[in-house]
C-alpha cells in the first residue's frame, strides 16, 4: 500500500514580488513562499479570522469577555514584569528571548529556534533561519521592525527532519502557523510571541526613520516605550528620544502597512508565552504565560530574571476618546506642544496595564475605522469578537 502524499506538496510557492492571495492586506508572513500556499485560505490571518477557534484548539478555550483583562490581553494564566539580572547587549530589551531560545536548544527541548536575522547588507533587513545553535539565536537579538516573512522555513522543517521546534513570531506569523501546525510532522511545537503594532515594509521603515530620526542611517534600535516617546540607539550609543505626539504623522499615516492597519492581534493571542513590554513600567518586560506549555517556557529561564507584578495606574478612556480624531486623521503637533503633552500625560497619564490597554484601544479603534473605511465587505467577519467589544467602548466618526 502507497502512503498518501498530503495535499499540500502537490502546491508550489509563490516567487517573491508575486501578489499573494490576500492582496494589499499580505502581512509578508510567508506561508505563500511555500507549499502550505495550499492552505492560504483557510490560515491567512487576513482572509480567514478564526480567533475563537484556534484559541479552542491551541488553549483548550475561548478568551472569556465578560473578564476585562481576558478580553485585552487573551487567554492567559498569568501575567508578570520582568527583566534579565544580567541583560543581553545589543538585544531589544533585556533579552529574555533569545535568552529563553538559548535555554531550551541547551536542554534539548527543542532541535531548532525559528529567528530572524539580519541580511549581510541591511541591519534591518529580515532573514528568517531555523537556528541549531545558541550562537545562531543570538545573531537574530533585537528586533527587525520590518514585516518578516518567517514562515518561508516551513519547508525546511520537514527537510530538515525536526520533530521539536521553538517558534519566535508576531501575531500574523503566529496564526497562519498555528492554522497548519498540524500538517507539520512535528512532535512538539513551542511558541514564543512577541506583541506587535504599527509593522512596515523596508521601505516604509526608511520614510519612518527618515522623517523622525535626526541621524537616521546611524539607527541600531528603535521603541516606541512606555513613556510616550520613541526611543533610538545610535551606532555611537547615544540615545535620541522623540515625543510619540510630535511624529510627524500628517507624513507618517500611509506608512504602516495595510495588514497591520488592520490587524487586532496585538497581544498575540495564539503563543504559549507572550514576551514585550507594554504592560510593564518603564525598563521592565512583560510576560504573558498563556496555557501549560506558555509555564514551562517561563520555568526555564525563572533563575535567570528578577519579576515584579504587573501594576495599573490612571484612566485611559477619556485620552482615548479625545484622540480618536487626530489618531485616525494624522494630526501632527508643532514639537513645543507636543513635548508638553509628552511631560504631562507621563506624569499623570496611564500606566502599566492601564497603558498597555490605552494602547490597545488606541490602536483598535483606529484599525477598526481603516477597515470600515477601506474594506468595508469585510469588516464583520474580519474584526473578532473581543475588537469589536473593546471598540464599542468609544464613539467613532461617521465617515
Ligand atoms: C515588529 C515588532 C513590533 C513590536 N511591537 C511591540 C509593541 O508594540 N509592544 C510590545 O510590548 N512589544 C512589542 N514588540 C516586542 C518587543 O519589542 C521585544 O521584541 C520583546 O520584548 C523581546 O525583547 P528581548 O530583549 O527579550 O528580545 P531579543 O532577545 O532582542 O530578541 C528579539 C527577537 O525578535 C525576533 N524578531 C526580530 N524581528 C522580528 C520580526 N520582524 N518579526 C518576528 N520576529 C522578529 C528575533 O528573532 C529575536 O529572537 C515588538 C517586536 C517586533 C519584532
Amino acid at each position: 500500500m502507497t502512503a498518501q502524499i498530503p495535499a499540500h506538496k502537490k502546491a508550489k510557492g509563490l516567487p517573491r514580488g508575486n501578489v499573494r492571495p490576500a492582496k494589499d492586506l499580505c502581512s509578508d508572513c510567508g506561508l505563500c513562499d511555500t507549499h502550505f500556499i495550499h492552505y492560504v485560505k483557510e490560515a491567512c490571518a487576513f482572509l480567514n479570522q478564526q480567533f475563537d477557534q484556534l484559541e479552542t484548539r491551541v488553549h483548550g478555550r475561548q478568551r472569556d469577555l465578560d473578564q476585562e483583562q481576558e478580553m485585552y490581553f487573551g487567554v492567559h494564566q498569568k501575567m508578570v514584569a520582568a527583566r534579565k539580572t544580567e541583560p543581553i547587549e545589543g538585544a531589544q530589551w533585556t533579552g529574555i528571548v533569545s535568552s529563553l531560545a538559548c535555554k531550551m536548544l541547551e536542554e534539548k527541548l527543542v532541535e531548532g529556534v525559528v529567528c530572524v536575522q539580519n541580511s549581510p547588507e541591511d541591519r534591518f533587513q529580515p532573514m528568517p533561519i531555523i537556528a541549531t545553535t545558541p550562537a545562531e539565536i543570538l545573531a537574530a537579538r533585537v528586533n527587525k521592525p520590518t514585516l518578516s516573512p518567517n514562515l518561508t522555513i516551513l519547508e525546511q522543517i520537514e527537510q530538515g527532519g525536526f520533530k521539536k521546534l521553538l517558534v519566535i513570531g508576531v501575531g500574523c506569523q503566529i496564526q497562519a502557523l498555528r492554522a497548519v501546525q498540524d500538517k507539520l510532522g512535528l512532535e512538539k511545537l513551542y511558541v514564543l510571541g512577541l506583541p506587535c503594532v504599527d509593522n512596515v515594509t523596508r521601505a516604509g521603515l526608511q520614510k519612518f526613520l527618515d522623517t523622525t530620526s535626526r541621524s537616521p542611517e546611524t539607527v541600531v534600535y528603535y521603541e516606541f516605550m512606555q513613556d510616550f516617546k520613541v526611543h533610538f540607539k545610535h551606532e555611537d550609543g547615544s540615545t535620541e528620544t522623540v515625543p510619540f505626539f510630535g511624529l510627524k504623522t500628517n507624513q507618517l499615516k500611509d506608512v504602516f502597512a495595510p495588514s497591520c492597519m488592520s490587524c487586532f492581534d496585538y497581544t498575540n493571542g495564539l503563543a504559549d508565552l507572550v514576551v514585550g513590554y507594554m504592560g510593564a513600567p518603564f525598563g521592565w518586560q512583560w510576560l504573558v504565560v498563556r496555557n501549560e506549555t506558555g509555564q514551562a517556557m517561563f520555568d526555564l529561564i525563572a533563575d535567570q530574571i528578577e519579576t515584579q507584578s504587573v501594576d495599573s495606574k490612571g484612566d485611559r478612556r477619556a485620552a482615548v476618546q479625545n484622540s480618536i480624531p487626530a489618531y485616525d486623521k494624522g494630526v501632527t503637533l508643532p514639537m513645543w506642544a507636543a513635548k508638553l503633552m509628552g511631560v504631562v500625560i507621563e506624569k499623570i497619564g496611564p500606566k502599566g496595564l492601564e497603558y498597555a490597554k490605552f494602547s490597545i484601544d488606541s490602536h483598535f479603534t483606529r484599525n477598526y475605522l481603516y477597515t470600515r473605511r477601506n474594506y468595508p465587505e469585510k469588516l464583520d467577519a474580519h474584526v473578532p469578537a473581543f475588537a469589536k467589544k473593546i471598540v464599542s467602548q468609544y464613539k467613532l466618526p461617521e465617515d
